[in-house]
């Protein structure tokens, strides 16, 4: 591993070749598996992912907004991008962009036909969302009817898969919800593909669908936050290995005596002899100010270093007291031994948020296979 000079996200495509066979070994060979790359890969470098994901061999891309897909095509990407969240005002470029939308309400699928009609499309592929218990987009299973006579009527427009999101497939507890949202979409889907004469591919699981349902698998899977390194779940973690690892470096050290105090605010007072640690990293790169005040610790030479007073925008202070070490050492944020889960954790907060919430301000530094 290079040692940080600057405040930098690795990202470790190593790493997410391991995480891609160990997801892709939990469902059968015939299964696709498409690869979630929104928000920048979850705070990484969205087209340094997908090639990667591409040459490994995903078999589609999942992006959220309209401009993540095309800044996707035009370095590159080939492989079919389904954009999760679209808006009308988008369509035209979505198809110039030879991206698939999810068509999530009436409004939106008439909406996407009348404009694949206007550009003369013939069966452009569009991906049909279901609701079954999320309750955040998608149709209900009282709108298929609609849905049926829609596609029945125009040529303009094909389903190349229909979806739908678990709420909970990461909690045990929710067991039962869950298999009630998995029968669901079966039942729904039955009812939509009856009078199709073509067979769309089906999906309901995310990583943790994966991990807990496997047979639930239909004919795809998609996957996000397990191909970077994280499987909400004590027992799957370990197997993953982590992508992103947030590095800084000291760049000033400070001994002090009782009585102290450090940063905005005078918050930390130190209570005896002590040494206090500066970092270029602050709130502006993503570690925001709920870090402070101890409730976070990054690791220096393999030693817990709490994170003390007020988390400021381009710095913050570390203890280092007891911990060898001088400027220009390395730092870990989180990622690598110290795991982001805990961070995300000591912040009220989970590890996609996290990850997701690095700034583009900081360097990405990927490390090849
Ligand atoms: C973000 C997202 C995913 C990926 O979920 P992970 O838990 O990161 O695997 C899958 N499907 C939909 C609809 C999403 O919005």
């Amino acid at each position: 591993m290079p040692e940080a000079k600057e405040t930098v996200l690795e990202i470790d495509l190593g790493n997410l070749a391991h995480n891609y066979h160990f997801l892709r070994s939990k469902i059968d060979k015939d299964v696709k598996f498409l690869s979630v790359v929104k928000a920048h890969a979850y705070g990484s470098d969205s087209v340094v992912i997908a090639k990667k994901l591409q040459e490994l061999g995903t078999d589609y891309f999942a992006v959220a907004y309209v401009e993540e897909g095309i800044r996707l095509r035009e370095n590159g990407i080939i492989k079919p991008i389904l954009v999760l969240h679209p808006q009308f005002t988008h369509f035209e470029e979505i198809i110039e962009h030879c991206l698939e939308p999810n068509l999530y309400s009436e409004k939106i699928l008439r909406s996407f036909i009348s404009t694949a009609e206007k550009l003369n499309q013939k069966n452009y592929p569009v991906h049909i969302k279901f609701n079954t218990g999320l309750n955040r987009l998608g149709f209900d299973q009282p709108e298929i009817p609609k849905i049926r006579e829609l596609i029945k009527n125009t040529s303009t427009i094909k389903i190349a898969s229909i979806f739908s999101h678990l709420a909970a497939s990461d909690d045990w507890q929710e067991r039962d919800f869950t298999v009630g949202q998995i029968d669901l979409f079966r039942k729904m889907t039955w009812e939509l593909v009856a009078d199709l004469n073509y067979e769309p591919i089906l999906h309901i699981c995310n990583t943790s669908g994966v991990i807990n349902y496997p047979k639930a698998a239909f004919s795809m899977v998609r996957s996000g936050i397990g191909l970077y390194g994280f499987g909400n779940d004590k027992t799957v973690d370990p197997q993953l290995k982590p992508v992103v690892t947030l590095k800084t470096i000291i760049s000033q050290i400070r001994k002090l005596d009782k009585g102290a105090t450090v940063g905005y605010n005078r918050v930390y007072k130190v209570e005896g002899p002590s040494r206090i640690a500066t970092l270029p990293i602050g709130h502006a790169d993503g570690i925001n100010r709920i870090y402070g005040k101890q409730k976070a610790g990054v690791i220096v030479n393999g030693k817990y270093a709490p994170i003390v007073g007020n988390v400021c925008m381009d710095i913050i202070m570390i203890d280092v007291t007891g911990i060898e070490c001088e400027e220009g050492d390395e730092v870990i944020v989180f990622g690598g031994p110290q795991h982001a889960v805990k961070f995300a954790e000591a912040g009220g907060t989970i590890s996609y948020e996290l990850i997701t919430g690095v700034q583009r301000r900081v360097t990405r530094k990927v490390i090849p296979e």
